[in-house]
């Protein structure tokens, strides 16, 4: 496992595996910022491999069929378009579970998104997880863990990828570019410290995002014009509209520059902090108004996003 972060994991499953104690049901949130895709990946290789040592084999038949992606035991399902996945894509399954042998040994279940799932889809999945077919491993992967159904919870092994430290993701970016990273790029990794993965994606293709923190509060504090936002674009400015006003509460309530996100706020905000004397609360609010607005976009389908995080921002002026 490159990604250090998840090595815990990883080695925990692998374990359990060897050791013959491997739950059945497995919960992994859907970070890909974090690498969680890769560790299911090679968690589900691993499931599926006749003879598994450290990790996969990678040349028996089962590996073989599983690197073509043709591998007959192994189902994947996932939410298309961020639609919801309904209960005749769940019982389809539950139904192919039951009546198609294992020509391998195991057979393993990878739902991502899992939290699209409709509730009477969880439902019928959560009575495939209670008298599960013999060998059957699931890994379900959605955004929030928390919004899958509790009974559904209870009958899965939760596991939780924290991001590392500052100190262990600056180490392990030298490592993989094998130099000294600059000063702009321990910028990106202090301020995505939940996106390890998608810094150094960025960091590869030499393609720096636009600072999306410093132009909304260009805007804001300047009262110039708003950023225009595509349909797919909303997540990210919902992330920095969090950020900034996660940012412009530590400064007014006075923590020390370290504790920013964006040490290079301090010196627009705290003028206008003083202007504008928006109580705490109202910024608490405001973030609230956010996580609540993450939440509905990702659980509904067909919201308009874009919208969505413009009258968050209408809300501020
Ligand atoms: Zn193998």
């Amino acid at each position: 496992m490159q990604l250090p972060w998840l090595r815990p994991l990883w080695l925990t499953l692998r374990n359990d595996l060897a050791q013959q104690r491997l739950s059945h049901a497995h919960c992994i949130a859907w970070q890909p910022e974090l690498g969680s895709d890769r560790l299911i990946q090679q968690f589900v290789r691993l499931l599926l491999c006749q003879q598994p040592q450290q990790q996969a084999c990678g040349r028996c038949k089962s590996c073989l069929l599983a690197a073509a992606g043709s591998h007959p035991d192994y189902y994947a399902l996932d939410s298309v378009d961020d639609k919801a996945i309904g209960v005749d894509v769940i019982r389809e399954l539950t139904s192919q579970l039951q009546h198609t042998a294992n020509q391998f040994g195991g057979k393993v279940v990878w739902i991502n998104q899992a939290d699209r799932m409709t509730v009477t889809a969880a439902n019928a999945l959560l009575k495939t997880l209670e008298e599960p077919t013999a060998d059957t491993y699931f890994i379900l992967s959605p955004r929030r863990v928390s919004s899958l159904l509790p009974t559904l919870r209870s009958r899965m092994q939760i596991h939780v990828i924290s991001p590392p430290e500052l100190s262990i993701l600056q180490q392990w970016l030298a490592q993989h570019l094998q130099r000294h990273p600059s000063a702009v790029e321990l910028q990106l990794l202090q301020q995505h410290p939940q996106a390890p993965v998608q810094v150094l994606r960025w960091i590869e293709n030499n393609d720096f995002p636009a600072d999306r923190v410093t132009v909304l509060a260009t805007a804001w504090f300047g009262q110039q014009r708003w950023p225009d936002l595509d349909r797919g674009d909303w997540s990210s400015w919902l992330d920095a509209s969090e950020q900034l006003l996660g940012d412009l509460l530590r400064i007014q309530q006075g923590l020390p520059v370290e504790q920013l996100r964006q040490p290079s706020l301090l010196a627009m905000a705290k003028p206008w902090l003083k202007q504008q004397q928006i109580s705490a609360s109202q910024f608490s609010e405001w973030l609230k108004s956010c996580y609540a607005t993450r939440k509905m976009a990702t659980e509904q389908s067909g919201l308009n996003g874009a919208l969505l995080v413009q009258s968050l921002w209408a809300r501020w002026r």
